[in-house]
């Protein structure tokens, strides 16, 4: 997913800056206003290790194609990819000094980013918490902020959904690139009608996953990306065991070199409990029952995360109903992860501020500068 996906970043803004425009207003006949968009200079990218060469290239691309230069910062768990597009940009003919990864570790080379008073932009994603020292190091010097940050994205399945579809595509926002994506739904919510049937048919299609090498074609589920992650996962296993849940099926080390995690499914746990709000990132989700809309959108909306849900239902006004009630920056009904990368995208509440994709990201990469001109 990760090299496709960072092409396309490139590919669609490329393009999307030539047809970017300025906006006029005539002013009841006595003056024109327009618009002009200025580069803003050195922008300040900085990204997690989860996609790494697709989150980073979403802020390059953007950055460079408005006209300002970047200093990117991967993660130091996994520097390569963006070290060796450095390269590949030079071969390219970009020019020296337009495209600078800088390696380091976040609280010194990511801080230093974010302090740094030449530097009027950030764009981040990362963790939430991460996310909170970034914003409080660029507020003083009135950076302009982009924060794309945690999910604990809610999966919503009404009892008049197609059953097949919904759990094949659930099975994919679970468990992809083992949970560590920020738009996997790892609490799925399900009208009790179907709790069972549903809860037994998606256990058994877990228990199919294929675990192994990530590089091989038939493998479902590779590695975790370090032992502390895993530790981190597997403290939420034993935690859902102290709240009262039930581990039905994974959860256990594979016998193999690497971090590797059996696919984990947890039920009988409420909206309440630590396990359905904070984010763990890993190949572990809830499924819990729900009686009615309102129901359901109230365990939606039961975190202080807001970055995706997805609803399942063939009801066409029960999905734009339930759709406009969700706190989420992107909503996907009766699918996932569809992206255009024309509309905006980012997070309501702690999962970030600001919008990136399409014209929201050469917005934010320039500065708006309003020109009135007297006519009479
Ligand atoms: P972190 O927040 O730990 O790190 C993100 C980046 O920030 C890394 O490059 C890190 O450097 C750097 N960093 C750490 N501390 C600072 C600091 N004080 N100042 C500036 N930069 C700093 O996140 P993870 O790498 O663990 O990534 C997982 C998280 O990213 C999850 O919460 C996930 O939901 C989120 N995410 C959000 C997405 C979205 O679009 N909303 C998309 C993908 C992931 P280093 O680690 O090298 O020290």
């Amino acid at each position: 997913m990760d090299i496709p996906r960072a092409v396309a970043n490139f590919r669609f803004f490329a393009t999307a800056i030539l047809h970017e425009s300025s906006e006029a207003h005539v002013t009841d006949a006595r003056a024109l206003n327009y618009t002009l968009r200025h580069p803003m200079g050195v922008a300040g990218l900085i990204s997690p290790w989860n996609l790494p060469l697709y989150l980073l290239s979403w802020k390059i691309a953007p950055a460079i194609a408005a006209g300002n230069t970047c200093v990117a910062k991967p993660s130091e768990l996994t520097p390569l990819t963006s070290n060796r597009l450095a390269e590949l940009s030079l071969e390219a003919g970009l020019p020296p000094g337009v495209m600078n990864i800088v390696h380091g570790y976040g609280a010194k080379a990511g801080a230093a980013i974010c302090e740094h008073p030449d530097v009027p932009l950030i764009s981040f994603t990362g963790g939430t918490v991460t996310g909170a020292k970034v914003a409080a190091a660029a507020a003083p010097l009135f950076k302009k902020l982009s924060l794309e940050l945690g999910g604990k994205n809610p999966n919503l399945i009404f009892a008049d959904a197609d059953l097949d579809d919904a759990i094949a595509t659930s099975i994919q926002s679970s468990f992809a690139n083992q949970g560590e994506i920020c738009l996997c739904g790892s609490r799925i919510f399900v009208e009790r009608a179907i709790y069972d049937t549903f809860v037994e048919r998606f256990v058994a299609a877990t228990r199919k996953l294929r675990i192994g090498d990530p590089s091989a074609p038939d493998t479902d589920v590779g590695a975790l990306i370090s032992e502390a992650h895993l530790q981190k996962v597997t403290g939420y296993l034993d935690l859902a065991k102290e709240e009262g849940g039930t581990i039905v099926t994974g959860g256990n080390r594979v016998d193999r070199d690497g971090f590797f995690l059996e696919p984990a499914v947890i039920t009988g746990l409420g909206c309440e409990c630590r396990v359905l709000q904070e984010e763990i990132f890993g190949p572990v989700v809830t499924i819990t029952p729900f009686d009615g809309d309102d129901e359901a959108i109230r365990s939606a909306n039961s975190t202080r995360y807001g970055l995706s849900a997805t609803v399942w239902t063939r009801d066409l006004q029960r999905a734009h109903r339930v759709a406009a009630a969700m706190h989420a920056g992107t909503v996907w009904i009766n699918c996932w992860l569809l992206r255009d990368l024309r509309v905006p995208f980012g997070g309501m509440k702690e999962s970030g501020v600001g919008r990136e994709g399409g014209l929201e990201s050469l917005h934010f990469f320039t500065e708006a500068k309003n020109v009135c001109v007297k006519l009479a």
